[in-house]
């Protein structure tokens, strides 16, 4: 990984080969970001992808094991049991211009992944939610 900060903006390159939402946890830890969005674009080798499915509370997972461009890839980072905690969702397309997209449990860089991150001054805790089963925003 490679980024360089602007202010409250951070920049940054995910390497062919990194795990995308390993990194970004890892980097924001190092960094003391409790509270930011990104987004960016890019390519991945492999990712998982996720539906929930809210009456059953489980997900319903894809892995997709080619290489596939990022048309998007939108997030946030909160807190969870006092760690960085990224939540990100994703939309790839195949080489036949096929599109999936869904929850991103975890992607593996493939060419690159450019990356803007807008840190937020504050913290957000997440709390597990009964009803919905998910770990929610406490605001
Ligand atoms: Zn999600």
């Amino acid at each position: 990984m490679k980024y360089r900060k602007f202010g409250g903006v951070f920049l940054i390159r995910l390497m062919k080969g990194e795990e995308v939402i390993k990194s970004l946890t890892d980097f924001s830890a190092k960094n003391k970001i409790s509270l930011a969005s990104f987004s960016g674009i890019g390519a991945v080798q492999k990712a998982e992808i996720g539906f929930y499915e809210l009456k059953n509370k489980k997900y319903l997972w894809k892995k997709i094991n080619e290489e596939m461009e990022v048309l998007s890839i939108i997030g946030n980072v909160s807190s969870l049991d006092k760690k960085p905690f990224i939540h990100a969702h994703i939309v790839l397309a195949d080489r036949n211009f096929r599109a999936y997209g869904g929850h991103l449990k975890e992607a593996v860089v493939g060419a690159t992944l450019e990356i803007v991150l807008l840190k937020v001054k504050g913290k957000v805790e997440r709390k597990f939610d009964e009803e919905i089963g998910l770990n929610l925003m406490d605001l």
